[in-house]
């Protein structure tokens, strides 16, 4: 089954007016209407009027990095999946692993803001990935695997209607990438797990990679069967870089 690649960069907390408008205008000069790719940023939340504003006559597709697993109310600070389908962000990440590590986000946390997003028309990409020492010790799979059963928990029609982003937590802003053959084992075996659930889904659902993706590296890796596309930090801040790496996916 053929899967629409998705090139997805993931600003975090960079950025300002100024820097955000040339970055967007750049990107636009160089998106080319002929790419077969999706094309997706996920801004910070306060630029991200000026974004959907700044790409409304573009394919690039807009998206949020966090959402309150909360519908409304006496949440300070939060921002809700209705407030960022408001504004019109198409997208939201959840559960990267700066928010499960830095924040103390847990899987089931995660799982909750995951369904929110869909309820609010809003396509969440899972993130999930091991650590070094999970890694070392062998337990990748079975890491991964309790990232997404949490999402699993609320049915594999549910998970199916979002988008997966494996990434190893070593490789994310380390310059360290997964190799072409690491990353498609898990993307396969991630697959393979869901097609014991349901084979269409299974067959149909996108799984990025991410994890110091760069214009050096990118073709190879989205060249891997199981690898539906990437989910990019550090290269997508530089115009030239995340445009290089959207030729690579072409
Ligand atoms: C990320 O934060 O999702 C990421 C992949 O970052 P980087 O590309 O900088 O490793």
């Amino acid at each position: 089954m053929a899967r629409q690649t998705l090139i997805a960069g993931n600003w975090k907390m960079n950025g300002t007016t100024d820097s955000i408008h040339e970055l967007v205008m750049a990107i636009n000069a160089q998106l080319e209407s002929d790419w077969q790719s999706e094309v997706l940023v996920c801004a910070p939340a306060v630029y991200l009027p000026l974004v959907i504003d700044l790409t409304k006559d573009s394919a690039i597709e807009v998206g949020a990095q966090n959402l309150s697993e909360q519908a409304a109310g006496a949440f300070t600070g939060e921002i809700s999946g209705s407030m960022l389908a408001d504004i019109g962000s198409q997208y939201v990440l959840v559960g990267h692993s700066e928010r499960r590590s830095l924040y103390g986000e847990s899987s089931e946390l995660v799982a909750k803001k995951f369904q929110a997003a869909l309820d609010n028309g809003l396509i969440p990409v899972l993130c999930v990935g091991e650590t070094l020492e999970e890694r070392e010790a062998d337990a990748t799979m079975k890491v991964v695997r309790a990232q997404i059963d949490t999402v699993l928990d609320y049915g594999i029609d549910v998970l199916g209607q979002g988008v997966i982003a494996y990434e190893p937590v070593w490789a994310i802003g380390t310059g360290k990438t997964a190799t072409p053959e690491q990353a498609q084992q898990v993307h396969a075996e991630i697959r393979a797990h869901l097609a014991q659930l349901d084979v269409d889904v299974a067959a149909k659902i996108r799984i990025l990679y991410g994890g110091s993706m760069n214009p050096t590296n990118a073709e190879q890796l989205l060249a891997q069967d199981d690898i539906d596309g990437g989910l990019i930090g550090g290269a997508s801040l530089k115009a030239e870089q995340f445009i290089a790496i959207c030729k690579a996916a072409g």
